[in-house]
């Protein structure tokens, strides 16, 4: 006898681009829902639609701006009504403003600190509310390895994503015996828009450091993601996974 398959639905913030359109695709051939969030890209999210449903997969694009209370409601009211249930979330909006600390306004802190963090922390408290009640789901944050060794230049993002490995091991503590894991993976040196924004000579220096030789690609990190997201992974919390070619080890 063949065992029913249960479908899953996951929200994948900042799924537009980048690392989350690959987490969104991955879900998708996994035979996740997907809910594929965005804030300022609506063409890049539907062409993410569209590739979760070639994958196979039922999927939408909900416009929201994580980093507000009222942005993190609607996200996750949209989904529910569309799918029924958010099993999995997963954490990946996320922005730089880098600066030397010297030339870092609080502007600069804030912004940061509210998209990375605090919307993390906001659709946390919507995901959990849920998945408690339905005693199942997989969070999944995005941290970075510069939350483990620091980067110049990055105080404020560094600082959001320590905040989340922070954050991740908090809520695993709280949330494993209602059987909701909570882990984080964190990336190295990933090509994307947000890295493509670095002068050629940065990029090259840091591929120097990195023992795989090569920039991981979005879809390097999508995998670690799916695999918090599995559902043979219910005895993993709390973990910090890089992703990152050897980069911080
Ligand atoms: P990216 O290409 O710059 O894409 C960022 C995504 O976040 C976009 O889909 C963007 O949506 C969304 N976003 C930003 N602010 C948002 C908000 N307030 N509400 C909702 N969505 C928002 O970034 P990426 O390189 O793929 O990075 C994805 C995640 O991995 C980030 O958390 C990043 O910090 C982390 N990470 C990346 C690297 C790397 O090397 N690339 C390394 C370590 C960690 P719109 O375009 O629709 O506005």
């Amino acid at each position: 006898m063949s065992e029913e398959k249960i479908i899953r639905t996951a929200v994948v913030t900042g799924g537009s681009r980048g690392i989350g359109r690959a987490v969104c695709v991955q879900l998708a051939r996994q035979g996740c829902n997907v809910v594929v969030n965005y804030c300022h890209g609506e063409a890049a999210a539907a062409e993410t639609v569209a590739l979760c449903s070639a994958a196979g997969a039922n999927a939408v694009a909900v416009q929201a701006d994580v980093s507000t209370a009222e942005g993190c409601k609607a996200l996750f009211e949209q989904a529910v009504n569309t799918f029924g249930q958010v099993d999995i979330l997963v954490n990946n909006a996320g922005i730089t403003r880098d600066n030397l600390i010297l030339r870092m306004t609080e502007a600069d802190f804030d912004a940061v600190l509210n998209a990375n963090l605090k919307g993390a922390f906001l659709c946390c408290k919507e995901a959990a509310r849920r998945m408690v009640r339905q005693r199942w789901g997989r969070i999944i944050n995005l941290s970075s390895v510069v939350a483990l060794r620091g980067n110049a230049g990055q105080a404020n993002y560094a600082a959001s994503k320590a905040g989340l490995i922070g954050l991740t091991k908090s809520l695993a503590r709280e949330l494993a015996s209602r059987n909701v894991t909570v882990n984080a993976v964190a990336p190295g040196f990933i090509e994307t828009d947000m890295t493509a924004a670095l002068p050629e000579a940065v990029r090259a220096e840091m591929a120097k450091g990195i023992p795989a030789g090569r920039a991981g690609r979005p879809e390097d990190v999508a995998n670690a993601v799916a695999f918090f997201a599995a559902e043979q992974s219910s005895y993993l919390t709390g973990q910090v996974l890089c992703a990152d070619g050897g980069m911080a080890m």
